[in-house]
């Protein structure tokens, strides 16, 4: 018998870990060492309900268990074998006790490729990584494919940036590989930045091997032999199972000379962030890596040409890399079967917000908001209605009621004044003020603005006033025609992508609730 006990950052916050203590001490008491393994995972996804663990081969699911619960589950199920009923997860609409995990609408309605291994192995041993195939994609690319072979297939797949840009990745790689250069590098983005997301911070904390053979192989396509992961200080979970993957590998010899016998070296380190929003952006990132100041630079040089210490670099999100050992071993035509038109795959969301069961969910490109809302999030909490859903982050847009049942894709998305962004998705109900909405978010960018360039530096912080100055009921029409007026100037001029995108909260909000902003106003005179 297995036990699974998810240990992803919102577990071990609800206390997985005395759970885990108590679970070994009950299972040490009945005398069953032998015959019961505990395995700490990595995030499992329903961060609403944790701690909660998986009793295999059974797979009967338990949710939000308690210290105290573990002489029952030890006691009634791994002795008596009879499932702890009080355990089980209830269905909100129907109040059925369900059994598996698999049943739970929120877990069946997903496709899991980026977290196919979160929840499931324990991301602190790379023997477990290797039992569920982990490194044979980087073996099948070192010893039966070349490196143009190998960015063929990831063309083929139409995999593209999952940080938010949407950049087809493989023609981004065959960029990089046609530079010649004494030293190009690999770069992982880690650093999440967006209110509400946390996509990137799991799949750290849950498979971190993944990324690293994924950052190998590019290496190898593009004829790299280092890379660095920038991730944010703020995940010291994240950054520790990193690091404990990276001493592993190597001791395996995974990562440094002659990988699988081949001519190939290839190693890895961590550079951590201070917690600055721009450092997101992959000039910024750079510089911050070669221990400047995290500001922009304009665009070109692109970073296939140069990039970290002006050699030709790739730099790809958390998310983009953990599809790549899946695309080696099955091939890009299969992984280009999932999704819909130009948009393959999945894409990982963080669900928040005022819906049921929040968490990481990782989708079919195409799927609906409405599906991904109401069937996975469970609808909207304490019987409330649906009133938008702000996707994308800070560069993003708010999508009200009426297009609920858009495909989410990269083609779709901007039609309606948002983006996919790299996965945060806020869900607000029918009470949310969607001035305030918007005035949050440009708080949070003109905070993080490095105010490099004029537009961004001077213009957010007189959109946030115009903001502040409606939401207390004093602003004005000429007020709206104004903060009109200065998202469309800045979004032209800002240098980066996080000033030109600045306004998207604004626009959206305008375009969709403009009515609200108007009552601001009203209200007052
Ligand atoms: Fe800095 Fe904003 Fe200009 Fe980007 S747009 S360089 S964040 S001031």
């Amino acid at each position: 018998t297995q036990i699974l006990l998810c240990a992803g950052g919102a577990c071990i916050s609800s206390g997985c870990e005395s759970v885990r203590d108590a679970l070994l001490r009950e299972i040490k008491a009945n005398g069953l060492e032998s015959e019961i393994e505990v395995i700490t995972t990595g995030c499992m996804g329903m961060c609403e309900i944790g701690p909660m663990m998986v009793v295999s081969p059974e797979g009967i699911f338990y949710q939000k268990v308690k210290p105290e619960d573990m002489a029952d589950v030890v006691r009634e199920h791994l002795v008596k074998g009879c499932v702890v009923e009080r355990l089980l997860y209830k269905r909100a609409d129907n109040d059925e006790l369900l059994r598996f995990m698999e049943d739970i609408p929120f877990f069946k309605l997903q496709k899991k490729i980026v977290l196919r291994n979160c929840g499931k192995i324990n991301p602190e041993k790379i023997e477990e990584y290797i039992a569920v195939g982990g490194y044979e994609a980087l073996g099948k690319a070192l010893t039966s494919m070349t490196p143009e072979q190998v960015i063929e297939e990831v063309l083929t797949s139409g995999l593209r940036g999952r940080g938010g840009a949407g950049f087809p990745t493989g023609l981004k790689w065959k960029f990089t590989a046609k530079e010649s250069a004494d030293q190009k590098y690999v770069l992982c983005n880690a650093d999440e930045g967006d209110p509400g997301a946390f996509m990137d911070r799991s799949q750290l904390e849950g498979d971190p091997h993944s990324i690293i053979e994924a950052m190998a192989i590019a290496g190898y396509a593009i004829g790299a032999s280092k890379g660095y992961v920038y991730v944010r200080a703020e995940y010291p979970l994240a950054i520790q199972r990193l690091s404990n993957a990276l001493d592993q590998a190597r001791a395996k010899g995974l990562l440094g000379e002659n990988i699988f016998n081949s001519d190939f070296s290839f190693d890895l380190q961590i550079r951590m962030g201070a917690g600055a929003f721009v450092c997101g952006e992959e000039t910024a990132l750079m510089r911050s890596i070669e221990g400047y100041r995290g500001e922009p630079r304009p665009k070109p040089p692109f970073p296939a040409q140069k990039g970290l210490f002006e050699k030709p670099t790739v730099l790809n999100n958390v998310e983009t890399y953990a599809n790549i050992p899946y695309i080696i071993m099955h091939g890009g035509a299969e992984f280009a079967k999932i999704g819909s038109g130009k948009s393959t795959g999945t894409k990982v969301f963080a669900l928040a917000g005022h819906v049921n069961n929040s968490g990481l969910v990782e989708v079919p490109m195409g799927i609906t908001l409405r599906e991904i809302v109401y069937d996975i999030g469970g609808g909207i909490r304490g019987g409330k209605d649906f009133k938008a859903v702000q996707i994308g982050g800070p560069s993003g847009g708010c999508i009200p009621k009426e297009y609920l049942d858009t495909p989410v894709t990269y083609e779709t998305l901007p039609t309606l004044g948002a983006i996919m962004g790299s996965g945060g998705l806020i869900v607000m109900n029918e009470d949310a003020c969607m001035v305030d909405v918007a005035r949050y978010f440009m708080d949070f960018i003109q905070d993080e603005s490095c105010g490099k360039c004029t537009p961004c530096r001077i213009g957010t912080k007189i959109m946030l006033d115009l903001l502040n100055k409606i939401t207390h009921g004093e602003g004005t029409e000429q007020d709206l025609e104004q903060l009109e007026f200065l998202a469309g100037q800045i979004g032209k001029s800002a240098l980066c992508g996080l000033g030109q995108t600045a306004p998207n909260p604004v626009l959206s909000t305008l375009r969709y609730f403009r009515h609200e902003y108007v009552e601001h106003i009203k209200d007052k005179h």
